[in-house]
Parts: structure tokens; sequence; C-alpha cells
């Protein structure tokens, strides 16, 4: 298949800090309009696109649409503007590195010591510039309450792209190839989740909503292959990572044999995760009386940087599994 790159690229441009999903929210709402019976919000800010099926069943994906990024914490008298992080930054990998706000103001963030010793700084130790030299020229570009992401390029590299947004705008661009392509006897749910990266907070009151009878959370989860890199036998470029255990869930044997058995039917090549992070596909899990819950994801190299990096073919592959499990006329059964 030839994935849509303007439409990767469009959503990976918009806005959506953790939060502050509205940017995003829009952009996936044009794609996926089209191709969906509804599309709607709820209070936190989810967006749940449907496409009716005849079979009486739900499936559910949990995508989450937020990204890391910061917040305006304070102004200073000097005109250097202060943030507070949302979602989990590695203080080494955030130094000089330049910023988008959401009312597009660019700013560079940076910190300096006396001590030459101390390399890194977390980010409410640093300090951003935004061109100005006092409080009031600062305030005239943003407020106290602005929310900001890395800003990135997107890159091409033979079959990898990098950009700083991947996690997890490439699985929500692969939500909306799932619908343009997909062929379904079941009612199919894409829930676009808000405040991922805060602690996983859309995807249950979501989930409670929808009550669907089978959840996959759709996410990006890091490799073992880059030097140095700690024990993790997911390799970019051998296939979507079927979830097996994160810090919030193990995923039920059926699930896990539902999947792959529509990989193999599919003849999709995939591999297992077993991820010291989380997604949402823990909390969905434990929702009201409880909801059968597993995930697929895309691997990715990098994490939670401004050149997060994943193959085209793990994505297109991923696209290719997902179109595969709503193709499954019996769901998972306990
Ligand atoms: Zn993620």
């Amino acid at each position: 298949m030839a994935y849509d790159k303007q439409m990767l690229k469009d959503i990976l441009d918009a806005h959506g800090a953790c939060g502050r999903e509205k940017g995003v929210r829009d952009t996936i709402k044009a794609y996926i309009a089209p191709h969906a019976d509804e599309v709607y919000r709820d209070a936190m800010g989810n967006l749940i696109a449907v496409k009716k099926g005849t079979s009486g069943k739900k499936i559910m994906f949990t995508v989450h649409m937020d990204q890391i990024g910061f917040l305006v914490r304070s102004i200073g008298e000097d005109g250097f503007v202060r943030l507070i992080n949302q979602g989990c930054i590695n203080s080494a990998r955030c130094i000089a590195r330049e910023i988008r706000f959401e009312n597009g103001a660019r700013g560079v963030t940076y910190f300096e010591t006396a001590d030459k010793t101390v390399l890194t700084a977390g980010i409410t130790s640093q300090f951003v510039d935004v061109g100005a030299s006092t409080k009031e020229e600062a305030e005239a570009i943003v407020k106290v309450g602005e929310s900001a992401v890395f800003a990135s390029d997107f890159v091409e590299m033979g079959s990898r792209i990098a950009c700083g947004a991947l996690d997890n705008r490439i699985c929500c661009a692969a939500m909306v190839e799932m619908f343009r392509a997909m062929q379904s006897e079941h009612d199919v749910y894409a829930v676009f989740t808000v405040q991922e990266e805060e602690g996983m907070r859309g995807a249950s009151p979501a989930a409670f909503g929808v009550k669907p009878d089978l959840n996959i959370t759709v996410d990006v989860t890091g490799t073992g292959d880059i030097p140095g890199a700690e024990a993790n036998d997911v390799v970019m470029g051998k296939g979507p990572a079927v979830k097996v255990k994160d810090m919030y869930i193990t995923v039920p044997e059926e699930v896990i044999a539902f999947l792959e058995n529509a990989a193999k039917k599919a003849n999709i090549k995939y591999q297992y995760e077993f991820a010291p992070g989380y997604t949402d596909a823990g909390p969905v899990q434990r929702t009201g009386a409880g909801i059968l819950s597993g995930g697929i994801s895309v691997p990715l190299r990098y994490l939670h940087t401004p050149v997060e990096t994943v193959d085209v073919r793990d994505y297109e592959e991923t696209v290719r599994l997902l179109c595969a499990v709503v193709a499954e006329k019996e769901l998972p059964q306990y």
C-alpha cells in the first residue's frame, strides 16, 4: 500500500499538547468524517468516530492524539518564559531545543550554570527565549497557560521517517487509513483519546461511554535495536508488535491469540511487546465491570524526543493488521 503522506504530515503538524488537543482533534475529524457514520466528542475531549456494522458487536480502538509538551508557568521581568512539562520528557534531551507555542509563536529552551559539569536540567529549571527583553514584550507573544511542543521537521531517511509527534500521531493516521480501507461486520469505534501522556486520563471515560466487546489500543513502542539500548526484543522494520504486557496490563491470552490469528491469516509478520511504559490498554481493561483489552504497537526509536523515528513498512503493515482485525467475524470470547 502507498500511505497518504500528506495526511500523516497534517496530523503530525497539528497542535495537540497533552490536555490541549483541539488542533489535532479538528484535523483528524476532517480526515475521518467522510469514512464514518458518526463522529462526536465527549466531555473529556476524546474524538469518537463510528462505522456501523450488522453483528451487534462493538470493537473499539483507542489511539491517543496528545503528545508530550509544555505549559507556560510564568514570565519573568527579564522577558524569559518558564515552562512546566506535560508528560514524561527526558531532561537531558530538551536543552537548546526549538519549541512551538499553540498560537504559532516560537521560542528556544536553554539553561546556564557556572558549574560546567552540570549537563542537564529539568524543563522547570530552563528558560525560554521568545525574543522579548521585558515582561511586557513577552506577554505580547505568549500568555501564562499557553501550551507548547517541541518544534520538529518531517525527516525522510530511506524507508524511515523522523518527527517529534510520531508518538502517537502515526497511529492516529493509521486509524484513518483503516477507516478508508476496512470491511467489518461489527460496529467499529475509533477513539482518539486525550491526555494519555499524563497518565492515560481520556481512555477509560471513553470506554465507559462506548462499552465495547473488545478494545485494541494502538500506540508506539520503544525498540531495543540501537547502541546501548536496554534489553528489548522489538526491532524496527520487523512489523507491528502484539502487546503481551506493559506497566498497567497483562493482556488476556484470548486477546493475544485473536490478534496472532488475524495476523497469520493476512500473512503479516509481527513481534511481541513487553513494554516498560504504558498505553491506554490498561485503564480501558479496568473500566466498568472490565473490558477485554489488548494492544498493537508500532516500533519506534528515540521515544519522547523531537526525533522519534519509525519505519514506514511497519506503519503500512500495522494498517494491514488493523484491517485484518476488524475483518474477523468472531471476536474473542471469555
Ligand atoms: Zn504513546
